[in-house]
């Protein structure tokens, strides 16, 4: 019976929907032996150092893709970096497919003067920070001003904004990396800004996070009523009204209006307002903005200016995906056609895609490539996988080992009133693997 040799290289959620995918596409006839490789000691790539900590319904989807590693056919090969440990080419050779399900992991640049001034960072080092991502501890995050902008409407500026934004008690059940709640705790930050170049109406949150926002207990949520009301204007005037947008104007809406609590942690959403530049000595302290105006549906510049004087700038506008040896990036992704990058290489996810859509997404994507790679299959190779390609005695995290350290993070969660504590030392995390 012909066993093709699957490579995915990425544990993140296109990484694993891409191995369901085979899983569900096996018959008699057609099987598949699947070899996911991770360059971190840990899988679950963004559902373990991306989704807000105070969110851990989403995270849930983690119990679907530990059922994907449980199958026969899956071997989980963690500690394990492509380029470094393993090329390209060689799993090329040993491999009858390749899917790059590497995400996109570097954050956009606004490309303005000031950008680079300390405390000014990228979503791409906060979100990993406050995560416990093993490359992203050292990060220094200073706290001590009383006003913090994030720059960018999507959700990702959101989950940012709210972190900063909530009392940070409210993080005491929740797996958020411990380095970074004690810096919470001793967070100045009372008003979090976040920023939006365009108007409500094209923002990229999407409602069920603008719902939950005025269900804070210690934050207050502003957004200018007038901007709403200007927004609700426009879309009147459109032809077709996508419902998600209804549904976002009429939480932000909702938000408006909600009664405020008089606490004194705030977060405040602002339109029209595109970056210029962010001021300081040798530290972000202020940025400038342009305001911008919504004429005919087109957001322009207006000749106005103002600044927010502020102690920590966030971008949080989108990512782009990192470049492998042989591979080439387009508008911030791997080059593809429906996936297809060459020969016998694909890609899923955000390396596909770019960085869009809920972790769901990724199913139905990543079905639709595995579909492509099916009908693209030759005669299976006679090769030895990946067991030849690595240096004798590379420490591996294996699905064991991975249990080992999931179990572990797990009960020392318990005994903390947290689904877990995560360990950030990466040697640390090899060796609560590969120990006995
Ligand atoms: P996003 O949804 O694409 O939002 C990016 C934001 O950055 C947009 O508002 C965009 O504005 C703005 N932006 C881009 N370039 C800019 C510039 N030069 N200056 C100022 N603003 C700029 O990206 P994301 O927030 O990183 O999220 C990525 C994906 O993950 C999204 O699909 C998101 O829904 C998903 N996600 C979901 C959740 C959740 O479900 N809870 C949580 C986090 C992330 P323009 O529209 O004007 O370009």
């Amino acid at each position: 019976m012909p066993t093709y040799k699957v490579a995915i290289v990425g544990a993140g959620p296109a990484g694993y929907f891409t191995a369901q995918a085979f899983q569900k596409a096996q018959k008699d006839d057609l099987l598949f032996a699947i070899d996911m490789i991770e360059r971190l000691p840990t899988p679950w790539g963004l559902v373990r150092s991306g989704v807000a900590p105070d969110h851990p319904k989403i995270k849930t989807v983690s119990k679907v893709f530990e059922k994907i590693a449980k199958e026969p056919n899956f071997r989980l090969f963690a500690n394990v970096e492509l380029g470094k440990d393993v090329s390209l080419k060689d799993l090329r050779d040993q491999y009858d497919v390749v899917v790059l399900a590497t995400g996109a992991s570097m954050g956009r640049k606004l490309g303005i003067p000031g950008e680079e001034l300390k405390n000014s960072l990228s979503a791409a080092q906060f979100v990993p920070w406050y995560n416990a991502h093993p490359d992203y501890v050292d990060v220094e995050v200073d706290l001590s001003s009383n006003t913090a902008v994030v720059i960018g409407a999507g959700n990702v500026a959101m989950d940012v904004a709210r972190i900063l934004a909530i009392d940070p008690n409210e993080l005491d059940p929740t797996d958020v990396a411990e380095h970074a709640l004690i810096k919470l705790k001793q967070s100045n930050i009372r008003t979090v800004i976040i920023c939006g170049r365009r108007g409500p109406e094209h923002a990229a949150f999407t409602a069920p996070e603008l719902r939950d926002l005025p269900k804070l207990e210690n934050t207050d949520v502003f957004i200018d009523p007038k901007q709403i009301e200007e927004a609700i204007k426009h879309i009147e005037e459109m032809d077709d009204v996508e419902k998600d947008l209804k549904n976002n104007i009429e939480a932000m809406k909702t938000i408006a209006e909600h009664e405020k609590k008089g606490v004194p942690k705030k977060l405040e959403i602002k339109f029209l307002s595109t970056p210029l530049e962010i001021k300081g000595n040798g530290r972000a302290e202020e940025v400038v903005f342009q305001k911008n105006k919504v004429v005919n549906g087109k957001v322009v510049a207006t000749s106005e200016t103002f600044s927010v004087k502020t102690g920590l700038v966030i971008t949080a506008i989108g990512y782009n995906s990192i470049e492998y040896s042989g591979i080439s990036i387009e508008n911030g992704r791997i080059t593809n056609i429906a996936g297809h990058v060459e020969h016998n290489v694909y890609a899923v996810g955000w390396a596909k895609r770019g960085p869009t859509g809920v972790i769901g997404t990724n199913k139905s994507d990543s079905n639709d490539v595995v579909n492509l790679i099916i009908e693209n299959l030759k005669e299976p190779k006679t090769s030895e996988g990946i067991t030849g390609l690595l240096k004798s005695g590379h420490e591996v995290i294996d699905q064991l080992a991975w249990e080992k350290i999931n179990a572990s993070e797990v009960i020392s969660g318990e005994i903390a009133g947290k689904p877990r504590v995560k360990e950030v030392d990466w040697d640390r995390l090899v060796k609560l693997g590969i120990s006995n």
